[in-house]
């Protein structure tokens, strides 16, 4: 099931996405009551995609990230993989939606783009088992956990980094039905592909992910947790479009705009 969060006429509401997305004019989004941590109750209002406005899947409370989690961007950053998992906040007025832009931050001038996997909670949870992280999880969706480089190297914390307006495009839905566990991912900017992993690539898997953060902390419905990113990243600019794809999931436009 894919879960869409979208806006039709002012009407904001949560809905499910049905039709073939290599044939985007087959597909309808069907509004659901309420939100979608309980089984969807459909109110009967349909329309086509075309006609709507996607919103971010989910406005998380928080969204805890997880760095250098793929090997090769590591290497490719010129660090180690660290022995316990690097983990970060990015805020949740970071968050953006689908077609919504990346509004270049004025402090830097090294914006990069990092495609990730990321995944929705559904329940509150702590002390989450690795082998039982399926029971709080709702779904997948499509993040760009995009970066100020330069403010990264310059500040010993990334909150500025990383967590600036806009730092943080979801989407395009969040689809509850896909094994994560071996999904292409990649990145294209302007059409040409800068990142292309896979998430069996990942140094620690997502149950293993959700553990470590719930031994810390309750994770509630509708956060997030990114899983890192596959080595590729690269330079975004003024007027790029940039698109975050995971095979079984969708894909995640958003262009970059300067500050207004
Ligand atoms: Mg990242």
């Amino acid at each position: 099931m894919r879960i869409a969060r979208f806006s039709h006429q002012g009407n904001v509401s949560f809905g499910v996405v049905q039709g073939d997305p290599a044939q985007p004019e087959t597909l309808v989004v069907h509004a659901i009551a309420g939100h979608p941590f309980e089984p969807p109750q459909p109110t009967g209002v349909n329309h086509p995609l075309s006609q709507v406005r996607l919103l971010t899947p989910m406005l998380p409370n928080k969204i805890v990230a997880v760095g250098r989690n793929y090997a090769e961007h590591a290497k490719e950053m010129g660090n180690e993989v660290p022995e316990t998992p690097l983990t970060f906040f990015k805020p949740s007025t970071s968050v953006v939606g689908p077609s919504e832009n990346i509004a270049y931050p004025p402090f830097s001038s090294e914006l990069s783009h990092e495609a990730e996997l990321a995944v929705v909670i559904g329940r509150m949870c702590r002390e989450v088992p690795a082998d039982r992280a399926h029971e709080v999880i709702l779904g997948y969706t499509c993040a760009n956990d995009v970066t100020a480089r330069d403010a990264q190297r310059a500040e010993g914390q990334w909150a500025r980094a990383k967590g600036f307006d806009t730092a943080c495009p979801l989407g395009p839905w969040i689809e509850t039905d896909v094994d994560p566990s071996d999904l292409a991912i990649t990145c294209t900017v302007n059409g040409e592909v800068r990142q292309s992993g896979r998430t069996s690539q990942m140094i620690r898997p997502i149950g293993e992910l959700i553990s470590f953060i719930t031994e810390a902390m309750t994770l509630l419905p509708g956060d997030v947790v990114l899983t890192g990113t596959p080595a590729g990243v690269g330079p975004l600019n003024v007027g790029d479009e940039v698109a975050v794809g995971i095979e079984g999931i969708g894909t995640l436009a958003n262009k970059v705009i300067k500050r207004g």
